[in-house]
């Protein structure tokens, strides 16, 4: 079987994500069908490779095929790979709760699991909404978001995500939460730094709390790095006047650390860099090192307490199938264990600074506006009208070995945390061909 083959029968039988299926007819949005990875690298059936410098969708954090992973995955395979986690539990899924409490510093010492970013949303809003009633604060049952939020893109979770690219066709399903300005640092006016900035929309969000803040559940954020709405990056001020603003007005804070959390702005979790912790903690994509379908919600006592009675009605009886499933729970302590083995929060530092010199040139093109970068986080702007930009960047970065999927005209790169100099400098030359090919 070659490429091609496989390429007729998923167009035929696949419904992909994300896309527009005609465009995979057309050729215009090429489909890869992919035979095996190994490290950063993903080979298809004829041969030819393409490095993964967007990770996989942000899941691959240590390279397709990891070894370590591999044996863990192995040695759980003999063991146990599902059992139902009402009424059961498990020495993966026990070990994995302390081990990701401890991260928080014990702060966050309850989890509870699903399989995807989405359902970690839905939780954590369903959890801040009941906890809610269970404290006798009824009238607390609207939610804040950020202009340009992405939480994902079940019914629930559309409630808090701004892009109107997914949204918009389902509207009249959807409860929709408030839309609070956000903090991108780019909408810096002369003289104003990113601090300046987060103060202004906090002083946006004090105002809407002020007159509204007793209806308010929760306000959910992507900390220091809106993801699928192109990559807008934040001063960590913002966090910290958002957390005391959510105090004072008795609001929770949901960070979705679904993107950012595992190392991916340069600390473990992105709202380190505040100095801050949250009432609600989401984690998925890298939690399981890109392997295996995983998200976990962490609370903290008070929220868990509020729950914790002789009624079932004041539980949370939330659940799904494979929560907390025993070969997705392994891999993700296979991953911590590379995190601490490896100390790769300090190996990514020079890695990140290696992947910003490879990119600078860039920043001097007379079409690039606002390179930024946030730890293994690099994103650009693209000043070009073409409105099929992102395809035309897509296509020829494949013919150049490397994947990287515009978000309409914002190019970003988020590598898995394995590259050497070689694979950094191969995307950099990947990403200035593929601009100069795209717009020329
Ligand atoms: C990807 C993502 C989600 C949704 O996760 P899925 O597993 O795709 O449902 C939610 N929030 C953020 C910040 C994300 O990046």
């Amino acid at each position: 079987m070659n490429n091609s083959d496989w390429l007729a029968r998923s167009q035929a039988a696949v419904w992909h994500p994300c896309t527009q299926m005609r465009h995979h007819a057309t050729g215009d949005l090429p489909l890869v069908p992919i035979a095996r990875g190994a490290g950063a690298w993903l080979y298809d059936f004829d041969g030819r490779r393409y490095l993964d410098g967007i990770s996989s969708w942000w899941t691959n954090l240590f390279g397709h095929a990891n070894p370590r992973i591999n044996a863990a995955l192995k040695d759980q395979l003999e063991r146990l790979e599902h059992v139902m986690l009402a009424g059961f539990t498990h020495a993966p899924v026990v070990e994995l709760s302390e081990r990701l409490s401890a991260l928080t510093g014990g702060a966050l010492g309850h989890a509870f699991y699903a399989s995807d970013g989405a359902s970690a949303t839905e939780i954590a809003l369903k959890m801040s909404f009941h906890y809610w009633q269970n404290a006798g604060r009824c009238q607390k049952q609207e939610f804040l978001c950020l202009a340009g939020s992405y939480h994902g893109e079940t019914v629930g979770a559309l409630a808090v995500t701004d892009v109107a690219l997914f949204k918009e066709a389902y509207a009249p399903l959807v409860r929709a939460a408030t839309v609070v300005p956000c903090p991108d640092a780019r909408q810096a006016e002369a003289g104003e730094t990113p601090a300046d900035v987060a103060r202004r929309a906090a002083a946006a969000l004090e105002a809407h709390l002020e007159a509204h803040g007793d209806n308010i559940a929760a306000l959910i954020v992507e900390p220091l790095v809106q993801g699928a709405t192109g990559m807008a990056m934040y001063d960590p001020e913002y966090l910290k006047l958002a957390r005391a603003l959510c105090d004072r007005f008795e609001v929770h804070l949901i960070c979705d650390e679904i993107a950012v959390g595992c190392g991916r702005t340069g600390t473990f979790f992105a709202h380190e860099q505040a100095g801050i912790r949250p009432d609600f903690l989401c984690l998925s994509k890298g939690i399981s090192g890109g392997y295996l379908p995983l998200s976990v919600v962490l609370t903290t006592d008070t929220v868990y307490g509020a729950f914790y009675d002789d009624a079932v009605t004041r539980g949370f009886l939330h659940s799904h199938s494979y929560t907390g499933n025993p070969l997705a729970c392994r891999a993700a302590l296979a991953t911590l264990d590379i995190f601490r083995e490896d100390d790769v929060i300090a190996a990514n530092r020079r890695r990140a600074e290696r992947l910003g010199a490879a990119l600078a040139p860039l920043a001097g093109h007379p079409q690039v506006r606002h390179m930024r970068q946030r730890g293994m986080i690099l994103a650009f702007d693209v000043d070009t009208p073409d409105p099929a930009f992102s395809r035309r960047f897509y296509r020829a970065a494949l013919a150049r070995e490397a994947l990287v999927r515009p978000i309409g005209s914002t190019v970003y790169l988020m590598p898995p945390y394995i590259l050497d100099e070689a694979e950094i400098a191969h995307l950099g030359r990947a990403a200035a061909g593929a601009l100069e090919e795209a717009l020329a």
